[in-house]
C-alpha cells in the first residue's frame, strides 16, 4: 500500500509535518542513476538526445508551466496545453495544477514568511527541500480553480509519475531501435535512458531549482518589487529566459521576460514562433508606464 504513493497524488491526504521521506526515494534514484554512465558509456548521439530532451522539457517548462498555466501571459487551444502539460510532466516537477498553485502562492507572498521557497530560510530549503516537505505535497486546489475545469489536467496533475516513466520507455525503444538500424550510431536503449532521461532531467531539475535559490539572491535588481528577486544572465541563459527574474516579479503578466533587447529569452522567442504557426495567440506585454513607476533610478 505504500507504494500506491508514489503513483496515485491522491492516496494520501492526510496532513503531517517535516521531510516525506518515502517519497523522496524516486528522487534519489534519479540522482543516482546518473553514475550508471560508467557502464553505458557516451555517444554522440546520447549527448544530443540529453541536449534535446533538456531543451524541449526547459520550454514546457518555462513556456507553459510557468508562462502558461501559472500566469496565464497568453492564451492556447486545449490540445496545446494538454500536450504541454505531458511534456512538462515528463519533466519530473511534478504536475501542471501543483506547480501552478505552488507558484502562485510565491508570488503573493515573495520572500515574506509564508513564502515556501524563499533563500531567506537558506539555499538548500529554498533550492529542494520545501518540495519534499510533506505540507508542501498536495496540490493547492484553491488557487488553480481555472485549471481545475480541465479533467485530462487534473489526470496528469494525479498521476504525473507516469510521464517521467513513459519518456524513459520511449529513449529505451529509441536507443535499441537505432542499435539495430543505425550501429554507426554507436548508441543503444540503456545508453539513450541515462543521457536522455536521467542526466538530461538532474540538470534540467536543478537550474529550475536556482531560480528559487539563487534569483533571490544573486544578480541586479532594475525594478521595486518588494522582495529580493534578480536579474541574472548566467541563469536566464540556462533556463531559456527565467533569469530575467526582477523583470517577471515586476510584470508577472508579461510573456515576455527580457525586457531589453540584449535581455536573451529563449522561451519568449519560441512563444512568438507558436504565434506565427497560429498555435497560441493573445500575447500580453508589460504596461511600459507600470514599468517606468517602478524603475529603480541609479544615483551618479
Ligand atoms: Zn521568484
Ligand atoms: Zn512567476
Amino acid at each position: 500500500m505504500l507504494l500506491i504513493k508514489w503513483f496515485d497524488n491522491e492516496s494520501n491526504k492526510e496532513l503531517k509535518e517535516g521531510i516525506d521521506w518515502l517519497r523522496i526515494i524516486p528522487f534519489i534514484f534519479i540522482h543516482l542513476m546518473c553514475f550508471a554512465v560508467i557502464w553505458v558509456g557516451v555517444s554522440t548521439t546520447a549527448v544530443v538526445i540529453c541536449f534535446l530532451s533538456y531543451i524541449i522539457r526547459m520550454f514546457a517548462i518555462t513556456a507553459f508551466y510557468h508562462r502558461y498555466f501559472s500566469h496565464k501571459t497568453f492564451k492556447t487551444s486545449r490540445l496545446m496545453q494538454t500536450i504541454f502539460a505531458i511534456i512538462g510532466a515528463s519533466a519530473t516537477q511534478r504536475g501542471p495544477l501543483w506547480w501552478a498553485s505552488h507558484h502562485r502562492h510565491h508570488h503573493i507572498n515573495s520572500d515574506k514568511d509564508a513564502d515556501l521557497h524563499s533563500p531567506k530560510n537558506g539555499f538548500w530549503y529554498s533550492h529542494l527541500q520545501w518540495f519534499l516537505m510533506h505540507e508542501n505535497f498536495n496540490t493547492q486546489s484553491d488557487r488553480v480553480k481555472d485549471l481545475n475545469q480541465f479533467p485530462e489536467l487534473k489526470f496528469i496533475d494525479r498521476y504525473d509519475i507516469l510521464f517521467p516513466f513513459l519518456l524513459a520507455v520511449g529513449l529505451y525503444v529509441l536507443g535499441e531501435a537505432l542499435s539495430a538500424f543505425a550501429p554507426s550510431l554507436n548508441t543503444n536503449g540503456w545508453q539513450l535512458v541515462i543521457w536522455g532521461y536521467f542526466i538530461s532531467t538532474v540538470l534540467l531539475s536543478h537550474v529550475t531549482y536556482c531560480i528559487n535559490s539563487l534569483a533571490h539572491v544573486f544578480g541586479t535588481k532594475s525594478y521595486n518589487t518588494n522582495d529580493e528577486s534578480r536579474n541574472n544572465f548566467l541563469l536566464a541563459l540556462l533556463t531559456l529566459g527565467e533569469g530575467w527574474h526582477n523583470n517577471h516579479h515586476c510584470a508577472p503578466g508579461s510573456v515576455k521576460q527580457g525586457f531589453k533587447w540584449w535581455q536573451i529569452d529563449i522561451s519568449f522567442y519560441g512563444i512568438k514562433a507558436l504565434e506565427k504557426l497560429g498555435l497560441v495567440w493573445d500575447l500580453k506585454y508589460p504596461n511600459q508606464k507600470l514599468l517606468k513607476n517602478k524603475i529603480i533610478r541609479k544615483l551618479s
